[in-house]
């Protein structure tokens, strides 16, 4: 069981580059939906989850991993797996590197989508998503062919409640703070790719492509 880590800051592109690997095989697991979907359906963990996350916090490392264990304890053992938005933290990533060997797999690549911060408020402050499908869009740099409305669901696209330009900048120092070690983590296993994120999204997903070993979509 192998991982890739796609890493970077919040509206880098992450899960806007995740389909070149989905249609690969990789199974794309999101901290981000995972903890949105628990949201929706008011578990405790959900309930405790959402505070933080409308302003733009952590949740804790715990009910993370936790969440990553439950995932990789669901899997057999042939799947390969895409984490988007975890590891967040230097306890995180060490947690991952445990339950890795525990299934007998290691990460294979880490994939850094580098953005600067003005672009990053620009795409966060503009990203439209599906309740339904989690389809995301731009309401500039990725539209809907219809007004305001999922091209796969039909129904009418949402803004999340820290896509706002305040929260996004806490995000962004959040990142700085506490996610950014990880680069230097990752650079000494040798594992770091970095791709260019300030290009269009075909380019993006060319990159991760060729840096990956995958044709291009
Ligand atoms: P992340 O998963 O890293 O938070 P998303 O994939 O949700 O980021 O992308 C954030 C926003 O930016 C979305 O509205 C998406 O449509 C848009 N976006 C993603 N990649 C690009 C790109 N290369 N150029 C322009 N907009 C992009
Ligand atoms: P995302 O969808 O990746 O932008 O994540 C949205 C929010 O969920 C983040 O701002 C955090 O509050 C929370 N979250 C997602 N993944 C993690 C993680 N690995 N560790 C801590 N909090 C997370």
């Amino acid at each position: 069981m192998n991982a890739i880590v796609l890493l970077g800051p919040p509206g880098a592109g992450k899960g806007t580059v995740s389909d070149v690997l989905i249609a690969r095989g990789y199974n794309h697991i999101s901290t981000g939906n995972l903890l949105r979907e628990q949201i929706r359906l008011e578990t405790p963990l959900g309930l405790q989850a959402r505070e933080r996350m409308d302003r733009g916090s952590f949740v804790p490392d715990d009910v993370v991993v936790g969440m990553i264990r439950e995932v990789m304890a669901a899997s057999d053992g042939s799947q390969k797996f895409l984490f988007d938005g975890f590891p967040r933290t230097l306890i995180q990533a060490q947690m991952l590197e445990k339950l890795m060997v525990e299934v007998n797999g290691e990460v294979k690549q880490v994939v850094l989508l580098d953005c600067p911060d003005h672009v990053i408020i620009d795409r966060l402050v503009g990203r439209r998503t599906c309740g339904k499908c989690g389809s995301v869009y731009h309401v500039t740099f990725n539209p809907p062919s219809q007004g305001n409305v999922c091209d796969v669901e039909g129904c009418e696209l949402s803004q999340r409640a820290d896509d706002t330009e305040e929260t996004v900048r806490k995000r962004l120092a959040v990142y700085q703070q506490r996610t950014e070690p990880l680069i230097a983590y990752y650079k000494e296993k040798n594992l770091i790719v970095t791709i260019n994120a300030n290009q269009s999204i075909a380019e993006v997903r060319a990159d991760v492509s060729d840096a990956l070993g995958v044709d291009a979509l």
